[in-house]
């Protein structure tokens, strides 16, 4: 449960102990996701961060019902998101909605931004039971409404993908999704792709979205600055797992694991001095074969003898939640303000 103004909210999403693992050929299988558990409460922000290869467009694709997961369970408002693929949704998972890094991979290149919308719309009323034709002229004046509403100009429905910069090319993606109505966005590394000017405005048109129309948002980006930047909370993964999860406030002023205080290392200091030192070193390893013990112990400055034999679990330190024996053994009143010895 999700604590919203002093009242119990029920989630939205709800991922509880999910693995997913792709097979290989002569290896032990990829276990991508190895027991990720997640909430988003209704119109929430939670932005997922953690260095390539840790999991988080596996957790994405198994959300949204694209990736199989091995065990575990995954439900959006009350029902089961199985893996059935793009095609065979089921109704109720109509408004989960996902946006990808290469808006190339949702966006058909051979038809008209407006026409593709159009199709949604009319898969959206059909799933509902309703009889909306692709003539009628409602289903083109929601169409040319939805590009408005993510900032293209009049016209753009007529358009192909090509004739678009990559900016505008993942705002017409956005609409496309926005055309099923969705209670949720899951919208991974969104902005990655984009130019700088063009990832601020994308990031915040996600955000713009979600505040005014309560749309949950969970946005997937390697850069804990970009998500530092519009989520409400934030969850840290590393290797399959989630390490840390706590508002932003937290995150950022009282980071408890290692891993998210090495990730804040990097984050560039607003005062123009640019980044700060990078603390983190060594390679991610592979999560087909992790380390025993916490899977971060390699690289931490602080491990001791119980980090390389036992796997700590997510637990309440203070107001965030932390898998770290380090975080965990610290003093309550230690914690709370962020100091470490
Ligand atoms: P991220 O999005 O955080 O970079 P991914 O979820 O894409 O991480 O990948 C997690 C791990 O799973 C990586 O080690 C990646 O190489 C591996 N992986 C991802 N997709 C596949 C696949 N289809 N087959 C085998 N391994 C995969
Ligand atoms: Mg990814």
């Amino acid at each position: 449960m999700t604590v919203n103004a002093g009242h119990p909210v029920a989630p939205l999403l709800r991922v509880e102990d999910v693995v997913v693992e792709y097979p290989r050929k002569g290896l032990p299988p990829m276990r991508a996701l190895a027991g990720v558990g997640l909430e988003v409460a209704p119109g929430e922000i939670v932005g997922i961060v953690g260095e390539s290869g840790c999991g988080k467009s596996t957790l994405a694709r198994a959300v949204t019902g694209l990736a199989p997961a091995h065990a575990g369970s995954v439900t959006f408002d009350g029902t089961p998101v199985g893996a059935v693929g793009r095609r065979r949704r089921a109704p109720g998972l109509l408004p989960l909605q996902m946006v990808f890094q290469d808006p190339n991979a949702s966006l058909n290149p051979r038809r008209t931004i407006g026409a593709q919308i159009q199709e949604v719309v009319v898969a959206r009323e059909r799933a509902l039971g309703a009889r909306r034709g692709r003539r009628d002229p409602e289903t083109a004046r929601e169409a040319v409404e939805a590009l408005r509403r993510v900032g293209l100009p009049d016209g753009a429905a007529e358009k192909y993908p090509h004739e678009f910069s990559g900016g505008q090319r993942q705002r017409a993606a956005i609409a496309r999704a926005l055309a099923s109505r969705p209670k949720m966005i899951v919208a991974d590394e969104p902005v990655s792709a984009l130019d700088a000017s063009a990832q601020a405005a994308v990031a915040n048109l996600l955000r713009d979205l979600s505040r005014e129309e309560g749309i949950a948002l969970a946005f997937i980006s390697h850069d804990l600055a970009v998500v530092g930047a519009l989520a409400d909370r934030v969850v840290v993964m590393y290797l399959g797992r989630v390490v840390e999860t706590g508002t932003v406030e937290q995150i950022f002023n009282a980071p408890q694991h290692p891993y998210t205080q090495a990730l804040l290392a990097a984050v560039p200091v607003p005062d123009g001095t640019g980044a700060r030192p990078r603390a983190l070193t060594g390679e991610v390893p592979d999560p087909g074969s992790p380390p025993p013990g916490c899977r971060f112990h390699p690289r931490c400055p602080l491990a001791v003898d119980r980090c390389r034999t036992d796997e700590p679990v997510l637990q309440r330190a203070g107001e965030s939640e932390v898998a770290c024996w380090i975080a965990q053994a610290r003093d309550p009143a230690t914690v709370r303000s962020g100091r470490s010895e």
